[in-house]
Parts: structure tokens; sequence; C-alpha cells
């Protein structure tokens, strides 16, 4: 089913299995799984995707940035989608529909800017690579890249998809006549451990060819985005709708190339595009590569991710992101896309549907002695549930 040559393409951020064994075992076990979403609701969402590239609707996707197998149970994934919920209506009361696309139901992989990280102690153990890898414990035992992992992210997104489909039935049940609380939550994540995906595609009955059946949208990562490696080989191979995260340092010509790669054969909103420069940077990036692109930037869909090109440190070196700089990469985004006449389609948010205290307010939270009591975010920085709506809204008021 895999070309061979896919196989031999230089791929960046995956893990050195520590029982490559194993590896192979349970790379069969996953090729004799179920798919965990039918091809038919990944076209479903790509027909609303197709609203937001046409400036009709927009997108909230958001969830955790690295997903615990700990805090993925069902009554924890039912609690992410209506955060996702209560997001998108906050948009909605703004009077344009929004689709609702959890980061949950398997975003358990993550990639690392460093292979190792050095304890108190001075011993050198393997980073944490989201719990689809290895385990959070700082410990030299639990850093192990354990295949077997890969399974469980299988039972665990299979299960969370059970539960949002309870949630819906039961939604439906008691419906009062909102429209929006029937709308069906979609689950994305970062197609980052290739292992995984690649068992998980399967034929695509509607239109021929190939899905990933491991979730309705899948991303590429900016650090896999490289047009010569195999996740955006991936990402071609696959009718999904795919999302690619653009950084400061994407140039017009890897833009164009992207869009005619993911974009060109596909329905409008196929591939969205999701900027993640910085509030610092994206007026000086952001303007020449959506002008690149010319009357193509109508075919994708935008999305501003306004929280991975700001993330800060304190005074005590707590890893952290500020609310108005966040807001203020959005202001720049919509500003930006606006002038060009392309249509601002929506947020890429990593949330909490818990009163964590990970994201400060200000940028003079960043100097004073702010106790950061409920810094629970396995990676990332998370805006809590009230720092979600009021950037929700902030975006809103700008559409
Ligand atoms: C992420 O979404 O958690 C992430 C790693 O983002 P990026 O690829 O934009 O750095
Ligand atoms: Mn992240």
């Amino acid at each position: 089913m895999i070309p061979h040559a896919l196989l031999e393409i230089a791929a960046a951020h995956q893990p050195e299995w520590s029982t490559p064994g194993e590896l192979a075992a349970v790379r069969n076990e996953l090729l004799g799984r179920p798919p965990l979403v039918d091809a038919h609701s990944c076209h479903a969402l790509a027909g609303e995707l197709e609203f937001v590239a046409r400036g009709e609707a927009v997108v909230i996707q958001a969830g955790d940035c690295a997903e615990l197998f700990s805090d993925s149970e069902r009554h924890r994934v039912q609690a992410k989608a209506s955060q996702l919920q209560h997001l998108c209506d906050t948009a909605e009361f703004a009077g344009i529909p929004a689709v609702r696309i959890g980061r949950f139901a398997g975003q358990f992989a993550k990639p690392r800017s460093c292979a190792t990280e050095t304890l108190p102690d001075g011993t050198e153990i393997p980073v944490y690579r989201g719990d689809a890898v290895n385990g959070l414990n700082p410990t030299a035992t639990a850093r192990r890249a354990d295949p077997a992992r890969m399974l469980t992210a299988y039972d665990l997104a299979a299960s969370g998809l059970d539960a949002l489909f309870m949630r819906q039935l039961l939604l439906s049940e008691g419906d009062s006549g909102i429209s929006s609380m029937l709308a069906p939550t979609y689950i994305s994540h970062e197609a980052l451990l290739l292992d995984f995906e690649r068992a998980l595609l399967r034929p695509d009955p509607a239109r021929g060819g190939t899905y990933a059946s491991s979730a309705h949208m899948v991303w590429i990562g900016e650090r896999t985005r490289q047009l010569d490696h195999a996740h955006l080989a991936l990402a071609e191979q696959i009718n999904n709708p795919v999302g690619v995260k653009i950084g400061p340092t994407a140039t017009p010509e890897e833009l164009i190339a992207i869009v005619d790669r993911l974009a060109t054969g596909h329905r409008r909103g196929r591939l969205t595009l999701i900027i993640r420069m910085g509030a610092e940077k994206i007026a000086d990036r952001l303007p020449a590569l959506v002008a690149a692109l010319g009357t193509r930037a109508g075919e994708v869909a935008w999305l501003s991710d306004p929280m991975h090109g700001n993330t800060k440190k304190t005074v005590t070196g707590q890893k952290t992101r500020v609310v108005t700089e966040i807001q203020d990469e959005i202001g720049h985004f919509c500003r930006i896309l606006r002038e060009q006449r392309v249509h601002p389609g929506g947020l890429h948010l990593e949330v909490s549907p818990d009163p964590v205290t990970e994201c400060v307010d200000t940028t003079a939270d960043l100097t004073g002695s702010l106790d950061f009591d409920r810094y629970e975010s396995a990676c990332d920085p998370r805006l809590n549930p009230i720092q979600a709506q009021q950037v929700v809204r902030h975006f809103t008021r700008l559409l």
C-alpha cells in the first residue's frame, strides 16, 4: 500500500524505538485495526472547510499541546469538546458559523527542539516526545520510546471518538432548538509519528486513493514541513483536509510549493495554512507570503496559531505566553489578510478546560512574582477557559 520510495525519504523528529522487533508487531497490529474515523466524515469536514476558504465560516481548532493518556478518558474528552463548543458559540454569536475541530482524541506526539534533557543532578535523559512515544516522568526508564504506546494512543482515540458520539446523542435528545449544539466535533492532531500514521492509511471508498484514518484532519508541523521530507509526502498522499504550520522562516517559494502539492486537484479548503510567526514578526513576513500566492490564496483556509510564535520565559524561567501578545498576533493576522482580500479563517489554539495558570495576561506578569500554582501542561502553556474566551472574542471583533 505504501510506495517503497516513501519509506526511504528523510523524516525529522522520529523516535528511536527501544525495541525495533516490537515495532514491526505494533505496525502489523495497527494495520489490521478498523479505521478510527471514516472517509465520509473526513469529506464532510472538507465540505465545511470549503465554506471557510470562501469566507463564509471560521474554524476554531483547539485543545492540548500534548494530551496525556491519563487525561484522555471519556469524560475528559467530553470536557474538552464542551470547551470547544463554548468557543465556537462565542464566534457564532458574532454572526458567523464556526467549524469545531478538536486538538484532542489523538494529540499524543510532539516534535522537540532537543533530543535530550539534563536533570538537576546532571543526568542526561531522552526528552519527552508525547504519550504515544514515551512517558512524561523524568526518568531514563519512562523516557524509553516504547512502540506499544502507539496501541494505547489508538485505543484512547477510539474511546474519545465514542465519547464525542455519546455527547452528540445526548445533546440531540435534549436539543432546545439551538442548531449549533448539533454541529459535529471533528478531531485533529499533528501527523508526526510516521509509523502510526502510515499504519492507519486506508483506501478511500468515496473518492478512490487513500485517506488517513487516524483523524478527520491532520497537520504537518513547522519542524517537519521540509519539501523533500516524508511528512509532506504523506500529506500529499491522503485525501483528508490537511494543515501545514507556517513559521517566520517560510519563504514565498516554499509556500507556493506547498500549495501546489497539497491544494491542486482538491476542493477549496482542502489545505489549511496555520500561520504561527509571533506578534513581532508577522507584520514583516506574512504580507509577502500572501502576495506570492496571488489568487491561489483564496483556495486555502487561513488560520492563526497565535501561541507558538509567542512563547516567553518569566524572570524565574517559567515557560509561558502572554494573552495581549497572542491578541496582537491575531490583530496583525486579520489586518494583513484583509488588506489582500483574503478571509481570516480562524484560530488554532492550545487551551485547557481547567482553570490552569500557564499563560499570563500581560507582559508585566513576566517580571512579577506570579504563582503558577496550576501549571499542568505536559508541554506548552495553554490558555485557561477565561483566557481562551477572551482570545476568541478578540478575534470575532476583528471579523
Ligand atoms: C504544536 O502545535 O504543538 C507545535 C509543535 O507547533 P509548531 O509545529 O507550530 O511548532
Ligand atoms: Mn504546542
